[in-house]
């Protein structure tokens, strides 16, 4: 039996009274997850280096207590959040805000777990750099590496994994092991990239207390445009020539469809439509960057400009309409669709992928058999079409009159990752990671021999599990 006083007693006189919080009032904010889970924690504790979290785990095994990490906790699929016990303790990484130590030669920077993106890319900015992972929430370093945070740049900069060079680590393990992995370079084949394993993991393999990240030169130039495709079948032709014609400055290729654009001009009515006609059934908003400036010869909007002339030539061109510029205007229309959702009705979402070649296979499937099945579902789907991103994201308006039942949810889910999965050889999580959310299908989807690797791995780094709330084995 534990004596909960008797050991907050030991965590403040370990780490001081700033460190930990046990109030209830105090403690609200982080029981409950952005969108899913919540639950009771312990209390919250704040280490301010690797070596107080390594005296936390110490502290925690000595009493048999249970750990989870938390950043900024804006993650999607409950992995930060504790359960109902009331037995767990929140490390929340809010005091490890303030490293950031850039590199400028080597184009890199060492940050603290728990600095934001937005105080990395503020401080970054004066430098002509930026870390270009681009999302409409603001995360923690720690979270989006135990996330492998992806966003509507992917593209061109890839996910966090592709951008990670160097990790400063503690196990959940009795010695609470620290373990240095900030070699800070790009080549390095000197062994295995064990900070590899702490990407996209949900904090279930260990505390991320620092990290070495690749930073890149902010754009100079931006040119934007929002597309509508001939039929929604010509976006991926669309896609492949502006990769052909633009290369490497094309840097996002956000689809949105008709019912998911509908829902931000009803609910934000200061988001502008900007089409003159009916709202299309799909549209995509491209973007093309360059960090070179229009002095070195390279024009972002003329280029774009002719590459979408020539798409739209001929009776069968690809583009039926193209409107350009309005950059902030198109950006705020997509990054609207999530909250309005909301407003609409109970979003059921999806944040899936599959190869790009069978997106919109996927898509029409999807439309045709759940209409079929559940009327009163909307597919409001939009995302991230140019890296084979969906968030399928389902709506049962308010106004239908009947609300969806647990069971029909859960039936409707089943529906979509079954087919998804076994159909279309897809992710169920393309970029939010797995947790308490998701887990159920992490479990039905992956091969018996897969599980028994990764319970393996984190019963090496987390013994008995005391440090998250997944558990990649079976169960
Ligand atoms: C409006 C909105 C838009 C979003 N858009 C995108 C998007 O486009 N793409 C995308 O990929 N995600 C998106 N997300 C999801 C979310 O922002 C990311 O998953 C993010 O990386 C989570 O970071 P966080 O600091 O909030 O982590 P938290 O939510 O606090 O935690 C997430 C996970 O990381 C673990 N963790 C946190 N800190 C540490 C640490 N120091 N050491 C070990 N484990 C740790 C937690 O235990 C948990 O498993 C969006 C979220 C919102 C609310």
């Amino acid at each position: 039996m534990v004596d909960r006083d008797a050991t907050l007693t030991e965590l403040i006189a370990l780490l001081g009274p700033k460190a930990v919080l046990s109030d209830p009032a105090e403690l609200a904010g982080y029981e409950r997850g952005t969108r899913y889970g919540s639950g009771r924690a312990a209390c919250v504790v704040r280490p301010r280096d690797a070596l107080e979290v390594q005296q936390i785990v110490r502290w925690a095994h000595k009493h048999g207590l249970r750990l989870i990490a938390q950043g900024a906790n804006t993650g999607l699929v409950a992995a930060a959040s504790p359960d109902d016990s009331g037995d767990q303790v929140i490390v929340s990484f809010e005091r490890m805000r303030h490293e950031i130590d850039l590199d400028v030669h080597n184009r890199t920077v060492r940050v603290g777990a728990g600095v934001l993106l937005q105080s990395l890319n503020d401080r970054l900015r004066p430098h002509g750099l930026c870390f270009p992972i681009d999302l409409g929430a603001n995360p923690s370093i720690g979270g989006m590496i135990a996330a492998n945070t992806g966003g509507a740049r992917l593209m061109k900069y890839g996910d966090v994994r592709r951008n990670l060079l160097g990790l400063e680590v503690v196990l959940a393990n009795e010695d609470a092991t620290h373990l240095e992995l900030m070699s800070g370079l790009r080549k390095d084949n000197s062994g295995v990239d064990l900070k590899q394993l702490f990407v996209g993991t949900s904090g279930a393999f260990g505390f991320i207390t620092a990290a070495v990240l690749e930073v890149h030169p902010l754009p100079r130039q931006r040119a934007t445009a929002l597309l509508v495709p001939r039929t929604a079948a010509s976006a991926m032709e669309l896609l492949r020539t502006l990769e052909m014609s633009c290369g490497e400055l094309l840097t996002s290729f956000e689809a949105m469809s008709r019912a998911a654009m509908e829902c931000v001009f009803r609910f934000r009515p200061q988001v502008r439509n900007p089409f003159d006609a009916d709202v299309p059934e799909l549209a995509i908003l491209v973007e093309l960057t360059s960090a070179a400036s229009t002095s070195m010869g390279v024009d972002l909007e003329r280029i774009l400009e002719s590459a979408l002339a020539a798409l739209a030539d001929g009776d069968e061109a690809p583009l039926a309409d193209a409107l350009l510029g309005r950059a902030e205007e198109s950006w705020q229309l997509r990054h609207g669709i999530s909250d309005c959702l909301r407003d609409a009705g109970t979003v059921i979402a999806f944040d899936i992928s599959v190869r790009r070649s069978a997106i919109l296979a996927l898509r029409d499937f999807m439309i045709q058999e759940l209409r079929q099945r559940w009327p009163h579902l909307q597919v409001c789907d939009f995302g991230h079409l140019g890296d084979g991103g969906l968030h399928l994201n389902l709506v049962w308006p308010h106004d239908c009159g009947v609300p969806p039942d647990a069971a029909t949810i859960q039936h409707v889910r089943e529906f979509v990752y079954d087919a998804l999965v076994r159909q279309f050889r897809g992710s169920f999580s393309a970029e939010h990671g797995v947790g308490p959310y998701n887990v159920a299908m992490y479990e039905r989807y992956t091969a018996a021999n897969r599980l028994a690797i990764a319970g393996d791995l984190q019963r090496l780094f987390n013994p008995d599990a005391r440090l998250g709330t997944v558990r990649f084995g079976s169960s």
